[in-house]
Protein backbone atom coordinates (compact mmCIF):
# COMPACT_ATOMS: atom_id res chain seq x y z
CA UNK A 1 0.00 0.00 0.00
CA UNK A 2 1.10 3.56 -0.78
CA UNK A 3 1.54 5.99 2.21
CA UNK A 4 -1.41 5.79 4.12
CA UNK A 5 -3.13 8.48 5.59
CA UNK A 6 -3.48 9.52 9.36
CA UNK A 7 -5.66 6.88 10.78
CA UNK A 8 -4.25 3.99 13.05
CA UNK A 9 -6.02 0.99 12.04
CA UNK A 10 -4.53 1.28 8.60
CA UNK A 11 -1.11 1.49 9.79
CA UNK A 12 -1.00 -1.40 12.12
CA UNK A 13 -2.65 -3.41 9.05
CA UNK A 14 0.38 -2.26 7.24
CA UNK A 15 2.71 -3.87 9.64
CA UNK A 16 0.82 -6.91 10.29
CA UNK A 17 1.61 -7.10 5.98
CA UNK A 18 4.62 -6.63 6.55
CA UNK A 19 6.63 -10.10 6.00
CA UNK A 20 3.62 -12.16 5.45
CA UNK A 21 3.15 -14.41 2.55
CA UNK A 22 1.33 -13.75 -0.87
CA UNK A 23 -1.05 -16.46 0.27
CA UNK A 24 -2.05 -14.79 3.38
CA UNK A 25 -2.66 -11.60 2.12
CA UNK A 26 -6.14 -11.47 0.35
CA UNK A 27 -7.80 -13.37 2.96
CA UNK A 28 -6.45 -11.06 5.80
CA UNK A 29 -7.39 -7.57 3.92
CA UNK A 30 -10.83 -8.49 4.01
CA UNK A 31 -10.68 -9.86 7.41
CA UNK A 32 -9.44 -6.47 8.84
CA UNK A 33 -11.84 -5.00 6.97
CA UNK A 34 -14.21 -6.36 8.87
CA UNK A 35 -12.82 -5.32 12.15
CA UNK A 36 -12.69 -1.72 11.22
CA UNK A 37 -16.43 -2.03 10.37
CA UNK A 38 -16.78 -2.85 13.38
CA UNK A 39 -14.80 0.32 14.81
CA UNK A 40 -12.05 -1.42 16.98
CA UNK A 41 -9.23 0.54 17.21
CA UNK A 42 -5.98 -1.12 16.43
CA UNK A 43 -5.32 -3.09 19.59
CA UNK A 44 -8.27 -3.70 21.18
CA UNK A 45 -10.64 -6.74 21.12
CA UNK A 46 -12.78 -7.65 18.03
CA UNK A 47 -15.93 -8.37 17.66
CA UNK A 48 -17.88 -10.48 14.95
CA UNK A 49 -15.89 -9.82 11.93
CA UNK A 50 -18.15 -8.95 8.86
CA UNK A 51 -16.68 -11.38 6.37
CA UNK A 52 -19.00 -13.83 8.38
CA UNK A 53 -22.63 -12.08 7.73
CA UNK A 54 -24.62 -13.57 4.21
CA UNK A 55 -25.13 -10.13 3.94
CA UNK A 56 -22.55 -7.53 4.09
CA UNK A 57 -21.40 -4.30 2.43
CA UNK A 58 -17.33 -3.78 1.03
CA UNK A 59 -16.58 -0.16 0.70
CA UNK A 60 -14.08 -0.22 -2.03
CA UNK A 61 -13.58 3.60 -2.56
CA UNK A 62 -14.63 6.66 0.10
CA UNK A 63 -13.76 9.79 -1.31
CA UNK A 64 -15.37 12.42 -3.45
CA UNK A 65 -14.36 13.90 -6.42
CA UNK A 66 -10.58 13.52 -7.33
CA UNK A 67 -8.07 10.60 -5.36
CA UNK A 68 -5.24 12.66 -4.93
CA UNK A 69 -5.81 14.62 -1.89
CA UNK A 70 -2.68 14.63 0.24
CA UNK A 71 -2.18 12.37 2.62
CA UNK A 72 -4.86 10.38 1.95
CA UNK A 73 -5.24 7.19 -0.35
CA UNK A 74 -8.72 6.90 -0.50
CA UNK A 75 -10.22 5.16 -3.91
CA UNK A 76 -13.33 7.19 -5.17
CA UNK A 77 -16.73 6.27 -4.66
CA UNK A 78 -17.40 2.54 -5.31
CA UNK A 79 -19.22 -0.17 -3.02
CA UNK A 80 -20.13 -3.60 -3.09
CA UNK A 81 -22.98 -5.38 -1.22
CA UNK A 82 -22.53 -9.15 -1.02
CA UNK A 83 -25.59 -11.28 -0.35
CA UNK A 84 -24.97 -15.07 -0.34
CA UNK A 85 -22.79 -15.76 -3.32
CA UNK A 86 -24.13 -13.14 -5.12
CA UNK A 87 -22.63 -9.73 -5.44
CA UNK A 88 -23.52 -6.18 -6.55
CA UNK A 89 -22.00 -3.18 -7.09
CA UNK A 90 -22.46 0.41 -7.10
CA UNK A 91 -20.64 3.04 -8.99
CA UNK A 92 -16.92 2.73 -9.96
CA UNK A 93 -14.92 5.56 -9.18
CA UNK A 94 -11.35 6.19 -9.96
CA UNK A 95 -9.31 3.33 -7.95
CA UNK A 96 -12.39 1.17 -7.78
CA UNK A 97 -11.04 -1.72 -9.13
CA UNK A 98 -7.87 -2.30 -7.87
CA UNK A 99 -9.47 -2.06 -4.23
CA UNK A 100 -11.95 -4.15 -5.60
CA UNK A 101 -9.35 -7.42 -6.51
CA UNK A 102 -8.02 -6.30 -3.17
CA UNK A 103 -11.13 -7.55 -1.56
CA UNK A 104 -12.21 -9.98 -4.05
CA UNK A 105 -9.45 -11.91 -5.99
CA UNK A 106 -8.49 -14.20 -3.30
CA UNK A 107 -7.04 -16.89 -6.09
CA UNK A 108 -5.70 -20.18 -5.66
CA UNK A 109 -2.28 -20.93 -4.79
CA UNK A 110 -0.07 -23.87 -5.47
CA UNK A 111 3.41 -24.55 -4.35
CA UNK A 112 5.78 -25.37 -7.06
CA UNK A 113 9.36 -26.41 -6.52
CA UNK A 114 9.23 -24.90 -3.11
CA UNK A 115 7.74 -21.59 -4.75
CA UNK A 116 4.33 -20.13 -3.99
CA UNK A 117 2.13 -19.32 -7.37
CA UNK A 118 -0.95 -18.37 -8.67
CA UNK A 119 -2.81 -21.89 -9.47
CA UNK A 120 -5.42 -20.27 -11.59
CA UNK A 121 -7.10 -17.50 -13.79
CA UNK A 122 -8.64 -15.22 -11.36
CA UNK A 123 -12.53 -15.40 -11.90
CA UNK A 124 -13.25 -13.04 -9.08
CA UNK A 125 -15.73 -11.41 -10.59
CA UNK A 126 -18.14 -14.35 -12.05
CA UNK A 127 -20.62 -13.49 -8.42
CA UNK A 128 -21.35 -10.30 -9.66
CA UNK A 129 -24.91 -9.77 -11.13
CA UNK A 130 -25.79 -6.03 -11.62
CA UNK A 131 -23.63 -2.82 -10.96
CA UNK A 132 -25.50 0.48 -10.36
CA UNK A 133 -24.52 3.84 -11.45
CA UNK A 134 -25.83 6.86 -9.28
CA UNK A 135 -25.41 9.18 -11.90
CA UNK A 136 -22.72 10.46 -14.66
CA UNK A 137 -19.83 12.07 -12.72
CA UNK A 138 -16.25 10.70 -12.98
CA UNK A 139 -15.78 10.25 -9.72
CA UNK A 140 -18.33 7.93 -10.17
CA UNK A 141 -17.66 6.25 -13.27
CA UNK A 142 -13.68 6.65 -13.52
CA UNK A 143 -13.01 3.06 -13.30
CA UNK A 144 -16.21 2.18 -15.39
CA UNK A 145 -13.85 1.42 -18.63
CA UNK A 146 -11.60 -0.72 -16.92
CA UNK A 147 -13.86 -2.70 -15.41
CA UNK A 148 -15.92 -3.63 -18.23
CA UNK A 149 -11.69 -4.45 -19.74
CA UNK A 150 -11.14 -6.50 -16.95
CA UNK A 151 -13.88 -7.97 -15.78
CA UNK A 152 -14.76 -9.92 -18.89
CA UNK A 153 -11.48 -12.05 -18.53
CA UNK A 154 -12.35 -12.24 -14.62
CA UNK A 155 -15.97 -13.63 -15.14
CA UNK A 156 -18.82 -11.56 -15.42
CA UNK A 157 -21.66 -12.15 -17.72
CA UNK A 158 -21.00 -15.80 -17.95
CA UNK A 159 -23.77 -17.58 -17.88
CA UNK A 160 -25.54 -15.00 -17.24
CA UNK A 161 -25.37 -11.82 -18.88
CA UNK A 162 -24.06 -8.97 -16.38
CA UNK A 163 -26.72 -6.41 -15.90
CA UNK A 164 -26.03 -2.77 -15.54
CA UNK A 165 -28.15 0.13 -14.46
CA UNK A 166 -27.90 4.04 -14.74
CA UNK A 167 -29.07 6.91 -15.76
CA UNK A 168 -30.77 7.82 -19.31
CA UNK A 169 -29.75 10.81 -21.24
CA UNK A 170 -29.89 14.11 -19.43
CA UNK A 171 -31.29 15.54 -22.73
CA UNK A 172 -29.91 19.15 -22.40
CA UNK A 173 -26.89 20.57 -21.60
CA UNK A 174 -25.91 22.27 -18.16
CA UNK A 175 -26.96 26.15 -17.95
CA UNK A 176 -23.78 27.61 -18.37
CA UNK A 177 -22.41 29.25 -15.38
CA UNK A 178 -18.96 28.84 -15.55
CA UNK A 179 -17.76 31.39 -18.26
CA UNK A 180 -16.11 28.58 -20.60
CA UNK A 181 -18.11 27.95 -23.77
CA UNK A 182 -16.63 24.72 -24.98
CA UNK A 183 -18.41 21.28 -25.14
CA UNK A 184 -17.44 17.25 -26.00
CA UNK A 185 -19.50 16.32 -29.00
CA UNK A 186 -18.30 13.54 -31.54
CA UNK A 187 -18.10 15.79 -34.93
CA UNK A 188 -18.47 14.80 -38.38
CA UNK A 189 -21.14 11.74 -38.02
CA UNK A 190 -24.58 11.35 -37.69
CA UNK A 191 -25.45 9.07 -35.03
CA UNK A 192 -27.29 9.09 -31.56
CA UNK A 193 -23.93 8.31 -29.46
CA UNK A 194 -22.58 11.67 -30.83
CA UNK A 195 -24.63 14.18 -28.08
CA UNK A 196 -23.17 15.77 -25.28
CA UNK A 197 -24.98 14.09 -22.57
CA UNK A 198 -24.81 10.65 -22.95
CA UNK A 199 -26.67 8.26 -20.60
CA UNK A 200 -24.98 4.65 -19.06
CA UNK A 201 -26.13 2.81 -22.62
CA UNK A 202 -24.33 5.59 -24.55
CA UNK A 203 -21.77 5.73 -22.66
CA UNK A 204 -21.30 2.07 -22.70
CA UNK A 205 -21.41 1.90 -26.18
CA UNK A 206 -18.85 5.09 -26.51
CA UNK A 207 -16.25 3.05 -24.02
CA UNK A 208 -16.36 -0.12 -26.23
CA UNK A 209 -15.83 1.73 -29.20
CA UNK A 210 -12.96 3.70 -27.91
CA UNK A 211 -11.56 0.45 -26.93
CA UNK A 212 -12.81 -1.80 -29.87
CA UNK A 213 -9.35 -2.79 -30.63
CA UNK A 214 -7.96 -4.18 -27.42
CA UNK A 215 -11.59 -5.65 -27.01
CA UNK A 216 -12.02 -7.18 -30.48
CA UNK A 217 -8.23 -8.73 -30.28
CA UNK A 218 -9.10 -10.00 -26.44
CA UNK A 219 -12.11 -11.63 -28.10
CA UNK A 220 -10.29 -12.71 -31.27
CA UNK A 221 -7.02 -13.54 -29.99
CA UNK A 222 -6.79 -14.42 -26.61
CA UNK A 223 -10.35 -16.03 -25.76
CA UNK A 224 -12.09 -12.80 -23.97
CA UNK A 225 -15.75 -13.51 -24.36
CA UNK A 226 -17.56 -11.27 -26.82
CA UNK A 227 -17.94 -7.98 -24.15
CA UNK A 228 -21.36 -6.95 -26.27
CA UNK A 229 -23.00 -10.15 -25.72
CA UNK A 230 -21.99 -10.52 -21.87
CA UNK A 231 -24.01 -7.34 -20.53
CA UNK A 232 -26.93 -6.24 -20.57
CA UNK A 233 -27.19 -2.07 -19.84
CA UNK A 234 -30.57 -0.77 -18.89
CA UNK A 235 -30.97 3.28 -18.95
CA UNK A 236 -32.65 4.27 -15.61
CA UNK A 237 -35.66 6.77 -16.98
CA UNK A 238 -35.86 5.42 -20.52
CA UNK A 239 -39.00 3.42 -21.82
CA UNK A 240 -36.65 0.69 -23.12
CA UNK A 241 -34.79 0.24 -19.78
CA UNK A 242 -36.20 1.26 -16.82
CA UNK A 243 -39.17 3.59 -17.16
CA UNK A 244 -40.07 6.56 -14.79
CA UNK A 245 -42.68 5.46 -12.55
CA UNK A 246 -45.98 6.16 -13.52
CA UNK A 247 -47.62 9.81 -13.14
CA UNK A 248 -44.13 10.82 -13.14
CA UNK A 249 -43.41 14.12 -14.09
CA UNK A 250 -40.60 13.90 -16.59
CA UNK A 251 -38.66 16.83 -16.44
CA UNK A 252 -38.81 19.61 -19.84
CA UNK A 253 -35.82 19.70 -21.90
CA UNK A 254 -36.49 23.12 -22.65
CA UNK A 255 -36.80 24.66 -19.39
CA UNK A 256 -33.70 25.74 -17.12
CA UNK A 257 -32.26 22.88 -15.05
CA UNK A 258 -33.66 23.99 -11.88
CA UNK A 259 -34.17 21.79 -8.44
CA UNK A 260 -37.67 21.97 -9.07
CA UNK A 261 -36.64 20.04 -12.13
CA UNK A 262 -34.39 17.77 -11.68
CA UNK A 263 -35.44 16.78 -7.73
CA UNK A 264 -39.02 16.58 -7.68
CA UNK A 265 -40.74 15.04 -5.05
CA UNK A 266 -41.32 11.55 -5.57
CA UNK A 267 -42.08 8.03 -4.38
CA UNK A 268 -39.11 5.23 -4.45
CA UNK A 269 -39.22 2.57 -7.45
CA UNK A 270 -38.34 -0.50 -8.31
CA UNK A 271 -35.57 -0.91 -10.49
CA UNK A 272 -34.51 -4.29 -10.44
CA UNK A 273 -35.32 -7.45 -8.60
CA UNK A 274 -33.93 -11.40 -8.12
CA UNK A 275 -34.38 -14.00 -5.07
CA UNK A 276 -31.84 -12.12 -2.95
CA UNK A 277 -32.16 -8.24 -3.13
CA UNK A 278 -34.81 -6.08 -4.35
CA UNK A 279 -33.30 -2.58 -5.79
CA UNK A 280 -35.55 0.86 -5.77
CA UNK A 281 -34.38 3.97 -6.47
CA UNK A 282 -35.17 8.11 -6.05
CA UNK A 283 -33.76 11.05 -7.49
CA UNK A 284 -31.51 13.39 -5.38
CA UNK A 285 -30.78 16.95 -5.12
CA UNK A 286 -26.94 16.77 -7.37
CA UNK A 287 -28.27 20.29 -9.63
CA UNK A 288 -27.12 20.48 -12.17
CA UNK A 289 -26.55 16.75 -12.51
CA UNK A 290 -29.76 14.85 -14.08
CA UNK A 291 -30.73 12.66 -12.92
CA UNK A 292 -29.04 11.50 -10.13
CA UNK A 293 -30.33 8.31 -8.07
CA UNK A 294 -30.15 7.06 -4.72
CA UNK A 295 -30.73 3.32 -4.32
CA UNK A 296 -32.18 1.10 -1.63
CA UNK A 297 -31.44 -2.35 -1.48
CA UNK A 298 -33.71 -4.50 0.83
CA UNK A 299 -32.72 -8.10 1.54
CA UNK A 300 -33.86 -10.59 4.12
CA UNK A 301 -31.09 -9.73 6.23
CA UNK A 302 -32.04 -6.04 5.97
CA UNK A 303 -31.84 -2.97 4.22
CA UNK A 304 -28.62 -0.46 2.61
CA UNK A 305 -28.84 2.45 1.20
CA UNK A 306 -27.07 4.47 -0.89
CA UNK A 307 -27.09 7.93 -1.44
CA UNK A 308 -25.47 8.79 -4.43
CA UNK A 309 -24.47 12.67 -4.60
CA UNK A 310 -27.04 14.87 -3.16
CA UNK A 311 -27.66 17.96 -0.67
CA UNK A 312 -29.49 17.20 2.19
CA UNK A 313 -32.86 19.03 1.17
CA UNK A 314 -34.14 16.05 -1.38
CA UNK A 315 -38.14 17.34 -1.13
CA UNK A 316 -38.09 13.95 1.19
CA UNK A 317 -37.27 11.52 -1.63
CA UNK A 318 -33.84 10.31 0.88
CA UNK A 319 -36.49 10.12 3.98
CA UNK A 320 -38.72 7.89 2.15
CA UNK A 321 -36.41 5.65 0.37
CA UNK A 322 -34.00 5.30 3.66
CA UNK A 323 -36.56 5.05 6.12
CA UNK A 324 -36.09 2.71 9.04
CA UNK A 325 -33.08 1.24 7.05
CA UNK A 326 -29.85 -0.67 8.78
CA UNK A 327 -27.31 0.77 6.76
CA UNK A 328 -27.16 4.52 5.10
CA UNK A 329 -24.34 5.12 3.39
CA UNK A 330 -24.50 9.13 2.70
CA UNK A 331 -22.16 11.25 1.35
CA UNK A 332 -20.66 14.23 3.15
CA UNK A 333 -18.60 17.72 2.58
CA UNK A 334 -16.87 19.43 4.87
CA UNK A 335 -18.34 22.63 4.94
CA UNK A 336 -15.12 24.44 7.08
CA UNK A 337 -12.74 22.89 4.25
CA UNK A 338 -15.26 24.43 1.48
CA UNK A 339 -15.69 27.66 3.75
CA UNK A 340 -11.79 27.98 4.06
CA UNK A 341 -11.06 27.02 0.19
CA UNK A 342 -13.14 29.45 -1.21
CA UNK A 343 -12.70 32.34 1.32
CA UNK A 344 -13.23 35.67 -0.55
CA UNK A 345 -15.17 33.67 -3.65
CA UNK A 346 -17.82 36.07 -4.98
CA UNK A 347 -20.13 36.05 -8.11
CA UNK A 348 -18.18 36.06 -11.40
CA UNK A 349 -15.26 34.59 -9.81
CA UNK A 350 -14.18 31.48 -11.91
CA UNK A 351 -14.49 29.76 -8.51
CA UNK A 352 -17.87 30.90 -7.49
CA UNK A 353 -19.74 28.17 -9.40
CA UNK A 354 -17.91 25.39 -8.15
CA UNK A 355 -17.96 27.03 -4.83
CA UNK A 356 -21.82 27.19 -5.02
CA UNK A 357 -21.96 23.41 -6.39
CA UNK A 358 -20.15 22.05 -3.66
CA UNK A 359 -22.30 24.33 -0.94
CA UNK A 360 -26.00 23.20 -2.36
CA UNK A 361 -25.04 20.09 -4.38
CA UNK A 362 -23.63 17.97 -1.74
CA UNK A 363 -24.87 17.56 2.33
CA UNK A 364 -22.21 19.66 4.51
CA UNK A 365 -20.64 17.52 7.71
CA UNK A 366 -22.84 19.27 10.05
CA UNK A 367 -26.22 18.46 8.27
CA UNK A 368 -25.71 14.91 7.77
CA UNK A 369 -26.73 13.21 11.32
CA UNK A 370 -29.97 15.50 10.82
CA UNK A 371 -30.89 13.18 7.63
CA UNK A 372 -29.96 10.78 9.19
CA UNK A 373 -31.79 10.81 12.22
CA UNK A 374 -35.04 12.28 9.79
CA UNK A 375 -34.68 8.72 7.93
CA UNK A 376 -34.40 7.16 11.17
CA UNK A 377 -31.34 5.07 9.96
CA UNK A 378 -29.44 2.25 12.35
CA UNK A 379 -26.49 3.16 11.08
CA UNK A 380 -24.80 5.92 9.11
CA UNK A 381 -21.94 5.07 7.30
CA UNK A 382 -19.66 8.29 5.94
CA UNK A 383 -18.46 7.82 2.82
CA UNK A 384 -17.49 10.02 -0.18
CA UNK A 385 -15.62 12.10 2.25
CA UNK A 386 -14.71 15.21 0.85
CA UNK A 387 -11.92 15.46 1.12
CA UNK A 388 -10.71 12.73 1.56
CA UNK A 389 -8.26 13.91 4.14
CA UNK A 390 -10.49 15.68 6.41
CA UNK A 391 -9.55 14.18 9.73
CA UNK A 392 -11.32 11.30 11.57
CA UNK A 393 -11.75 13.68 14.71
CA UNK A 394 -13.54 16.23 12.44
CA UNK A 395 -15.65 13.39 10.61
CA UNK A 396 -17.28 11.77 14.14
CA UNK A 397 -18.65 15.49 14.71
CA UNK A 398 -21.29 14.20 11.72
CA UNK A 399 -23.05 12.58 14.96
CA UNK A 400 -24.32 15.76 15.79
CA UNK A 401 -28.16 15.39 16.13
CA UNK A 402 -27.94 11.52 14.98
CA UNK A 403 -28.43 9.02 17.89
CA UNK A 404 -27.62 5.76 15.73
CA UNK A 405 -24.44 4.32 15.39
CA UNK A 406 -21.94 6.45 13.15
CA UNK A 407 -19.25 4.55 11.25
CA UNK A 408 -16.54 6.47 9.70
CA UNK A 409 -15.81 4.70 5.90
CA UNK A 410 -12.75 3.29 5.30
CA UNK A 411 -11.53 1.72 1.73
CA UNK A 412 -11.66 -1.97 2.14
CA UNK A 413 -13.77 -1.47 5.45
CA UNK A 414 -17.07 -4.13 5.71
CA UNK A 415 -19.89 -3.71 6.97
CA UNK A 416 -22.19 -6.78 8.09
CA UNK A 417 -26.23 -6.94 7.41
CA UNK A 418 -28.30 -8.93 10.14
CA UNK A 419 -26.93 -11.32 12.17
CA UNK A 420 -23.15 -13.03 11.56
CA UNK A 421 -23.55 -16.74 10.37
CA UNK A 422 -20.71 -17.99 12.96
CA UNK A 423 -17.96 -16.31 15.08
CA UNK A 424 -15.17 -14.64 14.18
CA UNK A 425 -12.58 -16.49 12.81
CA UNK A 426 -8.83 -15.53 14.08
ZN1 LIG B 1 -19.23 12.33 -6.41
ZN1 LIG C 1 -21.48 13.89 -8.32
Amino acid sequence: MPIRDVKGPRIHRRSLLKGMGALALAPLMVGLGGRLANAHPAGQKKKADAVNHRTRLVLLGTTGGMTWWPGSDRASASQVLVVGDAMYVIDLGFGATHRMAQAFNHGKFLTYRGQTIQGDLSNFLAKVRAVFITHMHMDHLGDYPTFLEIGARAGFGVPDKLKIFGPCNRGRLDENVSGYNGMVQMAGVDTPLATPTPGIRQTTDLILQAFATTFNNCTHDENYPEIPNIIDVKEIGDPNGVPWPAGFHVPDPAKIWTRAETCPAMDPFPIYSDDLVKVSAVLVDHAQVYPSFAFRFDTEDGSVVISGDTGPDTKGNMQKLAQGCDVLVHEIIDNIWVEGSFKGAKPGDPAWPLYQHVLSAHTALDDVGKVAASCRAKTLVLSHIGPGNTPVARLRQAQKGFDGRLIIGEDLMQIGVGKALRRTRV
